[in-house]
């Protein structure tokens, strides 16, 4: 709510960073003027468009249409949503929004997303860690005790997690998001590959302070474009629109945004494959002699724990098979995490895999 210049956010001002609470962020003239066919003399581009599509001009810093159609696609209230240069930045942003280095702190679980913590770091904001249980299920407990401290502003919680695959039972996530007097970012990178999940936008009742995050750069296919989005309180909406760069997501990526939305039957067919190859790839991985452990996946990645999983990523590297060894993450020793590709992909790297069997048990 921005009235005479006055920011009169009751939540917001208890959250926000002391000096943000009065920053005006930039601002463009466009802001003020917005009528269709208007004569644009504001903004110093070259006023010929050579390629088309109005791209010699400034993207929309609100991206009005994409958030109507992720309004439309996700029934979530358009004043609830905001999109960022993929949901990288929309991490990077709460962080800058809400944690004073030096002061306020970042909780992760690990093993998680690598990215909240890098950022945190990067923003000199401490993070505390409150690893998952040897189950990789969330401590609850341990995460309320430390939340008591009261230094602890942003909890970043991967559900279904990376790397695991994992998906966190809601009421453990709820429990934490509640006794969290600061913001809890519940990152749904991969929800829409779970089979039965609905965001836990829809079942944050009062808690103004949940945010979700969601990104176009995997069941969407859209890695390229750089888009992701929140859904969030509009006061904290508003604060970000208020203070982001203002054109961090290009017209490009916001009309591709668009396409994708506004038909997902594509995504929709993509899902039912991907998830059949991933099902696949766990039956044949239980059988290897080589695997100790398969770990249940509700995202379009496995998570494997094999004998030497150094070994078997070289070997999987040789024949051109890129995977991603997570062995050096918490808890995570010995273990391979395989992003699931198309059909073609998957009989090639279960080629190599019967080729590794076969030189194993000689
Ligand atoms: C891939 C991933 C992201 C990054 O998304 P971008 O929108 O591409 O920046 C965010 N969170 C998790 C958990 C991810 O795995």
């Amino acid at each position: 709510m921005h009235i005479r210049g006055q920011w009169r956010c009751v939540l917001i001002e208890s959250l926000l960073r002391k000096h943000l609470i009065s920053l005006e962020g930039y601002k463009c003239a466009r802001d003020e003027a917005d009528c269709a066919d208007a004569i644009y003399l504001d903004a110093n581009e070259n006023c010929y468009d050579h390629l088309g599509g109005g791209k010699n001009r400034y993207p929309d810093p609100k991206a009005v249409r994409l958030r109507e159609e992720i309004s439309s696609y996700f029934s979530v209230p358009f004043e609830n949503i905001a999109v960022s240069n993929g949901s990288d930045e929309m991490i990077d942003m709460l962080i800058r929004l809400f944690c004073t280095p030096g002061e306020d702190k970042v909780m992760i679980f690990s093993p998680t997303y690598g990215e909240y913590k890098v950022f945190s770091l990067f923003n000199a904001v401490d993070v505390v860690d409150i690893p998952l249980k040897p189950d990789f299920s969330l401590d609850v407990e341990r995460a309320k005790e430390r939340i008591k401290k009261g230094d602890v502003k942003i909890v970043f919680i991967t559900n279904p997690n990376n790397p695991t695959g994992m998906l966190f039972p809601k009421d453990d996530i709820l429990e934490i998001a509640d006794a969290n007097p600061g913001i809890t970012v519940i990152d749904e990178a991969y929800a829409e590959f779970a089979a039965s999940y609905g965001s836990l936008w829809n079942q944050r009742k009062d808690n103004r302070r949940i945010v979700i995050l969601k990104t176009m750069s995997k069941f969407f296919s859209l890695a390229s474009s750089r888009v992701g989005f929140m859904f969030a309180d509009e006061e904290i909406v508003d604060v970000y629109l208020r203070l982001k760069a203002p054109y961090n997501v290009s017209l490009s990526d916001q009309e591709d945004a668009i396409r994708v939305l506004s038909d997902p039957s594509s995504t929709e067919r993509d899902k039912d494959m991907i998830i059949k190859e991933r099902e696949r790839l766990i039956a044949k991985l239980e059988k290897l002699s080589f695997v100790i452990r398969v770990f249940p996946s509700e995202a379009n990645f496995v998570l494997v724990k094999v004998k030497d999983a150094y070994n078997l990523y070289s070997k999987l590297l040789e024949k051109g098979i890129i995977v991603r060894n997570r062995s050096k993450d918490y808890m995570l020793e010995n273990t391979i995490r395989i992003t699931i590709g198309k059909k073609e992909e998957m009989d090639r790297l279960m080629e190599v895999l019967d080729e590794e069997e076969k030189s194993a048990l000689s």
